[in-house]
C-alpha cells in the first residue's frame, strides 16, 4: 500500500506575528494551522493533531500513514483500531490502513484549559449555558477558552466568511470574559471530495489536539438529544456519532466530550428566549459574507424560526436576528419537508407542533405522504437494480 508521510511539525512566524504550525506532507501541500501569537503557549509540541487530521484522507485514498514527530501512544492505538472500525462502519469506501509514528510517548499530565467551539449556533449556546454561564460549574469543567475554527465549514465563502462570523461573535466572548481564539488552517485542502458533515468530527478534533499544550478538555456540542444518538446512515453525517467518536479521540492528557444531549434541539432553541446573547444567534448556512442577519430560508433558519413561532416567541427575534418574509415564503413547503423526513430533529419538531395544536394547513400531511411514497419507490428500484447487477456479475 502506498504511504502518506508527514514531517515533524515545525513552527513558522507569519508576517502579522501569527504562529503557523506546519507539517510537510510528501507529495501534497503542507498541512498547516495558525493562531495569533498571544496563544502560542497553548500549542502542543506533539504531532497528535497531524495524525487526527490526516487519518480520513489517508483512509479515503488507501494509504498507510506515517507521522513525523511524537504521537501519543494511546491515540495511535485508537487510530489503528476502533476509530477506523467506526469510520468504515459509516462508509466502507474508507480503507483499513496502518498508522505509525516516528516516535511514540505516553500522555503527559492534562493541561488545565477547557475549550469549546463557539459558532453562535443553538447547540454551542447550549454548551455555553451549561459550562460557562451557569452558576455552579465545577472548576474542572468550567470553560476557560472559546475557539472558532476555519476547518472548511464556511463553504465557498471560505476564509472571508469565517473572519466576518468570528468578528460578529467577539462581543459575546468579551462579555463572558473568555479569550476567543480564531484557529485558521488549510485542513480543507486535504479533504477533496469529502463532505464536511461526513468528516467534521476529525477536523475539529485535530484543532483541539493542536492546542493540547494548554487545553486538557474540550466540549463538542452534540446535534441532538440522547435518544437520537445513533450510528449515522451509510455515508451520513458523522457528527451524529459524536458521543461514540470523541472518547476514541481522547488521551489521558486531553478529554474530548460530546455535550448537551440532555436537551433536545427544541429545548436548546427555547432556552435562548430572553437570553442576553440571543441577538448574536447565528444558525444560518448561507455562505454570503455580506449577510447581516440569518438568511431566514435555509433549512437551519427554517427549523429554528418554526420552533420559535410554534412556541410563540418568533416576534422577539425579528427583524434583528431573522426576517419574516423569506421564512413565510418557504414555510408551507418546509412543513412538507419535515413531515416527510426521518431526521430526528425534524420528527421532533413535527411532534412539538402537534402537541401545541399547530395548524399545518390542509393537505400538508397528504403531500408529505406522497413524497415519502415516491422516495420509498425510488429506494426499492435502486435496490432491485443493485441486486440484478450483482446477480449478473455472479453468473459471469
Ligand atoms: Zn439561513
Amino acid at each position: 500500500m502506498p504511504v502518506m508521510i508527514t514531517a515533524r511539525p515545525r513552527r513558522v512566524r507569519e508576517p502579522d506575528g501569527a504562529v503557523r504550525v506546519v507539517a510537510d506532507v510528501e507529495g501534497a501541500e503542507p498541512l498547516w494551522f495558525s493562531v495569533e501569537s498571544e496563544y502560542e503557549a497553548l500549542l502542543a509540541e506533539r504531532a497528535d493533531h497531524v495524525a487526527v487530521a490526516l487519518l480520513l484522507p489517508a483512509m479515503r485514498y488507501g494509504r498507510d500513514l506515517r507521522i513525523g514527530g511524537v504521537v501519543t501512544d494511546v491515540l495511535l492505538h485508537r487510530l489503528n483500531h476502533d476509530v477506523q472500525g467506526l469510520v468504515r462502519a459509516v462508509d466502507p469506501g474508507f480503507r483499513a490502513i496502518e498508522v505509525t509514528a516516528e516516535e511514540t510517548a505516553p500522555a503527559g499530565p492534562p493541561a488545565s484549559g477547557v475549550v469549546t467551539g463557539f459558532s453562535g449556533g443553538v447547540d454551542s449556546f447550549a454548551t455555553l449555558a451549561e459550562y460557562a454561564t451557569g452558576s455552579a460549574v465545577p472548576p474542572d469543567l468550567r470553560i476557560t477558552h472559546l475557539i472558532n475554527n476555519n476547518v472548511g465549514a464556511h463553504g465557498d465563502g471560505g476564509r472571508a466568511l469565517w473572519r466576518v462570523r468570528y468578528d460578529a461573535l467577539r462581543p459575546v466572548a468579551d462579555e463572558l470574559g473568555l479569550p476567543f481564539i480564531p484557529v485558521d488552517s488549510n485542513i480543507d485542502a486535504h479533504y477533496p471530495q469529502m463532505g464536511f458533515m461526513e468528516t467534521v468530527t476529525f477536523r475539529n478534533a485535530a484543532v483541539v489536539h493542536l492546542l493540547g499544550g494548554g487545553i486538557g478538555r474540550s466540549y463538542h456540542a452534540s446535534e441532538g438529544t440522547y435518544r437520537n444518538i445513533r450510528m449515522p446512515p451509510p455515508h451520513g453525517d458523522i457528527g451524529l456519532a459524536g458521543a461514540i467518536t470523541f472518547p476514541l479521540l481522547s488521551t489521558p492528557a486531553l478529554t474530548l466530550e460530546s455535550t448537551s444531549s440532555a436537551q433536545s434541539r427544541i429545548e436548546r432553541t427555547l432556552a435562548l428566549v430572553g437570553s442576553p446573547y440571543a441577538d448574536h444567534l447565528d444558525v444560518c448556512i448561507d455562505w454570503d459574507p455580506h449577510r447581516l442577519v440569518n438568511c431566514s430560508h435555509c433549512w437551519k433558519c427554517m427549523r429554528t424560526m418554526l420552533t420559535l413561532e410554534i412556541a410563540g416567541h418568533l416576534d422577539e427575534f425579528v427583524p434583528h436576528v431573522f426576517q419574516r418574509a423569506p421564512y413565510e415564503a418557504r414555510r408551507a413547503a418546509y412543513y412538507v419537508e419535515i413531515m416527510a423526513s426521518d431526521e430526528p430533529n425534524d420528527t421532533e419538531l413535527v411532534e412539538f407542533g402537534d402537541q401545541r395544536g399547530w395548524h399545518w394547513g390542509s393537505g400538508t400531511r397528504a403531500r408529505a405522504a406522497a413524497v415519502r411514497a415516491r422516495r420509498s419507490m425510488l429506494d426499492t428500484a435502486r435496490r432491485v437494480r443493485r441486486s440484478i447487477r450483482s446477480t449478473m456479475r455472479g453468473s459471469r
